[in-house]
């Protein structure tokens, strides 16, 4: 049972001019595919080999977790991203309001703790346990899926991400990063998640057709030992 590389949610230029098709190719060709890669090759012969994702980032350690984590936050993070103008819907702009003010104001504070975070890492978008969202940042390849918090979106600040378009300025990919945000993506996130809590709702869902049989296909791919 070897993962797969997921397929892209767009073409490589449909993020153009906010993320260039040169950083999504060797984002998503080089620096993902590796990741994809490595954990193939790290789980093999080990007790983690015939796990689901989710399972080996909550129970392994060392470089398979870090590889496990960066399939699932890159996972994530392609499917948070649109070039169609998908808006919040009235659940989630009710929920942004309620935790962050406005959303302006949750812009504010994501650009602002993704650009303080030091080094390489992910910020995410979450839910909590009292069903609030907050913002999480996490070192490296860290995730909220330790922590039983429920992921809703994620941007990715590791240099590789931004540093061919936009050199050492984070900030500003974070400013080009929130006109491609999928909201619909984020809503639906939100949605599986308020209505079904017992759900393992971490699992991204989108209603991208094109997602959703990747996704089906994963499930079944997770749960069918080979
Ligand atoms: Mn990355």
């Amino acid at each position: 049972m070897k993962f797969e590389l997921m397929p892209l949610p767009f073409s490589e230029t449909a993020l153009e001019p906010y993320i260039s098709s040169e950083t999504i190719r060797y984002h998503y060709a080089k620096h993902h595919a590796t990741y994809v890669d490595k954990l193939n090759i790290l789980k093999e012969g080990t007790e983690f080999e015939k796990k689901p994702l989710e399972y080996i980032i909550k129970n392994a350690r060392g470089a398979l977790f870090n590889n496990a984590a960066q399939v699932y936050n890159h996972d994530f993070y392609w499917y948070g991203l649109t070039h169609l103008s998908h808006g919040a819907s009235v659940e989630l702009s009710d929920c942004i309001e309620r935790d962050f003010g406005s959303m302006q104001k949750f812009k504010e504070i994501f650009i602002a703790k993704a650009t303080a975070l030091f080094g390489s890492g992910w910020v995410w978008l979450v839910l909590d346990k009292d069903a609030k969202l907050i913002i999480k940042e996490y070192s490296n390849a860290d995730n909220p899926l330790k922590e039983n918090l429920t992921p809703l979106l994620t941007c990715d600040v590791w240099e590789h991400a931004y540093y061919i378009d936009k050199r050492n300025a984070r900030a500003e990919y974070l400013e080009n990063y929130f006109k491609i945000i999928n909201w619909r993506f984020v809503s639906d996130n939100l949605a599986n998640a308020l209505n079904d809590p017992t759900n393992s709702y971490s699992q991204p869902c989108n209603d991208n057709s094109e997602v959703c049989d990747y996704i089906d296909a994963m499930q079944e791919y997770e749960h069918t030992p080979s």
